[in-house]
């Protein structure tokens, strides 16, 4: 209930909870609306991130992960990928092989469908990636240089995009590992804080090649187990069966009978592959989360001998807040000409409350992603310990990357 002063009370608990308009209105004492979106998150989930975490807080691993998890993870991601395969092959023996051709036409097709829309990939950079030359930027590179030796990882490349994310990525069919930085959430950073993020990341590149591998995997499944959950085109189809079903007479192979035998085909398929498939990726989800979750923190940890625990605690904070930075770049972009795009990003992060990041840190307890920890777990373990940093960053790197920061602005520009 508002009131005039600002204020309000928790209607769970009544607790005063003071109202900015700007955020959401939450309560710290009971979690009140800490949710307004109601995310879900399986319960098997939130027990094994718990389990994992505690792994990690009583010393019982130091690596990201055992042999036998790593053997485990690749053993179900594998064959999924060989699925798309194994669907192009089965698609072109029905053709050649199998007869009447009308209906292994309509199995091929299909089979060739899938194998088509689930074909591997390599990993996309963002449309308005800049790539950032070791002329360009010879103190970046030699960060880079002194970290990849500490972390055992190597870069060919570093690319500069506008987006919210600063990833390690493995691109075109010959895997070039570079790091792409986007300046939305680099701009918010402080330079220690910004070590700290490249130490992240190049400590997670040493398992990216089981990360990828799971990645393509899950979404391969989650492909399959969409294109199998019934929805509006099959409802489609049975009406275009029924519509066609009186004049289905005399005997003769016609449309109409496609559409029916498309239709009994497609309700076959999703009776008998949509329930396997979602069981494998749940078998799926807890073989491989272990492995990811524990790399993830075991490059927190890196992180944090490298740029010092509280860097790495405020990066991965700030983390939370790039989206918030992302959209204030972009409104910069269209509607101020005045204000300079990054220092937009950078106040939005910067100016967010602690009470608003607080509530963004209890968020994560229910919505995330399966192969990397909840925030809140990853910074309450960085807390346990505190390191002071073994790379200090003098240099301005933000200064050697301006021009690719404005090369890659008025590629967004173009876009928008
Ligand atoms: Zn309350």
């Amino acid at each position: 209930m508002q009131t005039e002063s600002g204020l309000s009370h928790c209607p769970q608990c009544d607790h005063e909870l003071p109202a900015d308009p700007r955020y959401v209105t939450w309560c710290d004492q009971c979690d009140w609306n800490v949710d307004p979106e109601h995310h879900q998150v399986a319960a098997w989930q939130q027990r094994q991130q718990q389990a994992l975490y505690r792994d990690w807080e009583r010393g019982a691993v130091t690596r990201p992960g055992s042999w036998a998890a790593r053997a485990a993870a690749y053993s179900v991601a594998v064959p999924v990928l060989l699925v798309p395969f194994a669907c192009l092959f089965g698609g072109v023996a029905l053709l050649l092989f199998y007869r009447p051709l009308w209906f292994s036409g309509l199995l091929a097709v299909i089979a060739l469908v899938i194998g088509a829309a689930f074909r591997p990939r390599p990993q996309q950079l963002p449309p308005d990636a800049q790539p950032v030359s070791p002329a360009d930027a010879p103190h970046l590179y030699a960060v880079l240089d002194d970290i990849g030796r500490i972390t055992r990882t190597k870069l060919t490349g570093v690319y500069l995009h506008t987006g919210p994310t600063i990833g390690y990525a493995r691109i075109t069919w010959r895997f070039r590992p570079v790091l792409a930085i986007g300046t939305s959430y680099w701009a918010a950073l402080a330079p220690q804080e910004q070590v700290a993020v490249i130490a992240h990341e190049l400590s997670l590149a040493r398992s990216s090649r089981l990360a990828l591998t799971i990645e393509a995997a899950r979404h391969v499944l989650t492909g399959l187990i969409a294109s199998f959950q019934p929805g509006p085109l099959d409802e489609a189809r049975h009406d275009e069966a029924q519509r066609v079903l009186p004049s289905h007479a005399g005997g003769v192979i016609s449309a109409q009978d496609d559409a029916i035998v498309n239709y009994y085909l497609t309700k076959l398929a999703n009776l008998v592959f949509g329930p396997a498939a979602r069981l494998y990726l749940a078998v799926f989800q807890r073989i491989t989360l272990r492995p990811t979750q524990y790399a993830v923190y075991a490059a927190d940890r890196q992180a944090a001998q490298l740029a010092g625990t509280e860097a790495t605690v405020h990066a991965l904070e700030k983390a939370l807040l790039a989206d918030t930075g992302f959209r204030a770049l972009e409104r910069a972009l269209r509607y101020n000409r005045d204000e300079d795009p990054t220092t937009a990003a950078r106040r939005a992060v910067t100016e967010v409350p602690a009470r608003e990041l607080d509530r963004r840190i209890r968020l994560t307890r229910r919505c995330g992603t399966p192969d990397v920890p909840p925030t809140y777990l990853r910074l309450q373990l960085l807390q346990q310990s505190s390191t002071q940093p073994q790379v200090m960053l003098t240099a301005d790197l933000d200064k050697e990357l301006r021009p690719a920061t404005q090369a890659a602005l008025s590629a967004l520009r173009q876009e928008l």
